[in-house]
């Protein structure tokens, strides 16, 4: 049976056609609750059964507290809520803290709440919804996962938010049966500044980490501030480089 990603959310902001980052795996799996997470139905978040958090910038959870409220009187169990113990204690103490939000993960009772914190570990493989999912840190301004996700035949690795990462490259050039890499790149190279500072790719810095990779490989990138997907892509194509690079879409679906 083939496993499907669709992509929710793939901005690095927002605008009307623009929503944040948001990945499904299958029906009950998502990396991230970004706004991309508002296209679903309640019949579809009332699936989502394992939520993997990349870190805790807004971008990445902030529909996680209100599909809590939505689904979690609508369902059996509550939402696994998995990520680094930092993610999870920035949500506990800043989200589900009873003044932003209440603290689901013991509302309405503590034996059946609506969601489920639980601490998962750099390099500690997780098997959901029919695929395997491996953390591990990258390099943004909090602490950051990104993942593997595998499959019997492919995996595919997303970087989550990150800059230049010695993690990313030998987690790329170790993996043999790559169908695809998903990487940020949120800037162009005139806002190369603001990239560096955010820890997050700009197209030069971008090229130059791509240099590491040893084998030619299908790269998404992702990631990008409404409005400057284009010149991003322009720039990266503007250099010299042995792989096919594309821009992620929102609406894209990835079989593997
Ligand atoms: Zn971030
Ligand atoms: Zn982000």
């Amino acid at each position: 049976m083939s496993n499907v990603i669709n992509i929710l959310g793939c901005a690095g902001s927002i605008d009307k056609n623009s929503h944040t980052t948001c990945i499904r795996i299958n029906d009950s799996v998502l990396i991230d609750a970004g706004t991309g997470l508002l296209s679903l139905t309640t019949d579809e978040l009332k699936k989502i059964d394992s939520l993997f958090l990349t870190h805790s910038h807004i971008d990445h959870i902030l529909a996680l507290p209100l599909m809590a409220d939505s689904v979690g009187n609508q369902r059996e169990n509550p939402i696994e809520v998995m990520g680094c113990s930092e993610t999870l204690s920035s949500l506990q103490k800043h989200i589900f803290n009873g003044l932003i939000w209440p603290d689901f993960s013991i509302l309405p009772n503590k034996e059946k709440p609506y969601i489920k914190f639980k601490e998962i570990l750099s390099n500690h493989m997780i098997n959901k919804g029919g695929v395997s999912i491996l953390p591990f840190y990258v390099n943004h301004t909090v602490k950051c996962f990104g993942y593997k996700i595998s499959s019997n035949n492919h995996s595919i690795i997303f970087s989550a938010d990150t800059g230049p990462s010695k993690n990313l490259i030998e987690m790329i050039n170790k993996t043999n049966n790559l169908k695809a890499i998903i990487i940020d790149v949120s800037f162009t190279d005139e806002k190369s500044k603001i990239a560096v500072a955010s820890k997050h790719f700009h197209p030069s810095n971008f090229l130059a980490e791509l240099k590491k990779i040893k084998n030619k490989q299908q790269i998404y990138i992702t990631h990008a501030k409404p409005g400057n997907e284009k010149t991003i892509l322009n720039e990266i194509n503007s250099m010299q480089n042995k792989h096919n690079i594309e821009a992620l879409k929102q609406g894209q679906t990835i079989t593997f």
